[in-house]
């Protein structure tokens, strides 16, 4: 467990609010903006539900006024399989927080069958609030209907592949339909201006976002690139020398596992990262 707390490391900037603000100033030293995320999902506690909201307050207002106040926030951790109402009410009051910090937050995406309940609980909440976004998921069939509605309501959207095992019927499954949906949906962003999130280390999809802005005259300071900390953070440093928001997601927290797994399954590198180290002991 010890060993596997020591590689997690490499994704997960550490246990406290401290390590990630840290972790956070060293990304600002490098032009590098960030997003904190506290660790954790599938909350059926109400107790805990509020221990995680509160921990959100208390981030918010621990940031340091140089570094942005921007968080990301699962919304099943925060009580949505407990009730919407719950949810919303403990996501409002983060969002309450964030207006006095003048941070701004972002509703990670979870699995499909939460999809449509995130979306509602998102749209009650931008009805008050102008500091929140959304993700969406270009593996999803519905998703890019969803990127249209979201740019006829002016929301701002981070648009990244997918991160769950979904059924054939609402997903696709092969790389290049992925990519393909995923530069439509893109570009639907791009041309709606509303500060889209290109959320990808896919470097066909940097590329494309590159050649698009490029091609539409769209200024670098109209949209930017994310990525997940502790992966392809040399990319970061070039992206930032050439002029674009480049902007880090960096999660912390003890409940790490998921997070982990997911970054595991999704790229044979993380693995092969993980198996080197135990092997070296
Ligand atoms: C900021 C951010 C936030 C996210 N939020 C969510 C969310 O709310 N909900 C959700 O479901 N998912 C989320 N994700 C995860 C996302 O959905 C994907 O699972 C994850 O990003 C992997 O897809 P990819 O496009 O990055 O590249 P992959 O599909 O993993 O890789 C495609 C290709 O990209 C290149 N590549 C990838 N990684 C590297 C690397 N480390 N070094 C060099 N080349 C590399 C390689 O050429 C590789 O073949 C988020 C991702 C990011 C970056």
């Amino acid at each position: 467990m010890r060993a596997l707390t020591v590689l997690a490391r490499r994704f997960v900037a550490g246990e406290t609010a401290e390590d990630v603000i840290e972790a956070g100033r060293r990304l600002h030293d490098r032009g590098i903006l960030a997003s904190f995320d506290l660790l954790g999902e599938d909350v059926l506690d109400r107790a805990a539900a509020q221990r995680s909201a509160r921990a959100y307050r208390c981030l918010l207002r621990a940031i340091p006024p140089e570094l942005e106040r921007n968080i990301s926030i699962k919304l099943t951790m925060l009580g949505l399989d407990i009730s919407e109402d719950f949810c919303l009410e403990l996501a409002g009051r983060i969002l309450e927080v964030a207006r006095e910090v003048n941070g701004f937050v972002r509703i990670d995406m979870e699995s499909s069958r939460h999809t449509q309940r995130t979306l509602e609980v998102f749209h009650r909440l931008r009805g008050g609030h102008d500091n929140v976004g959304i993700v969406l998921q270009a593996y999803l069939h519905r998703t890019e209907a969803d990127v249209k509605e979201a740019v006829s309501r002016g929301d701002r959207v981070r648009l990244c592949k997918g991160a769950y095992k979904e059924p054939p019927e609402i997903a696709w499954a092969e790389m290049e339909a992925i990519r393909e949906n995923y530069v439509k949906c893109a570009h639907l962003l791009l041309d709606g201006r509303n500060y889209p999130a290109i959320a990808t280390h896919d470097e066909l999809l940097v590329q494309d976002t590159l050649a698009y802005a490029g091609m539409q005259k769209i200024p670098a300071e109209r949209f930017e690139f994310q990525m997940l900390y502790g992966l392809r953070p040399r990319r970061w440093d070039e992206l930032v020398r050439a002029g674009y928001n480049m902007r880090v997601y960096v999660p912390y927290g003890t409940h790490w596992m998921p997070y982990f797994y997911r970054r595991l399954r999704e790229r044979k590198e993380n693995v092969l990262f993980v198996i080197r180290n135990v092997v070296r002991g």
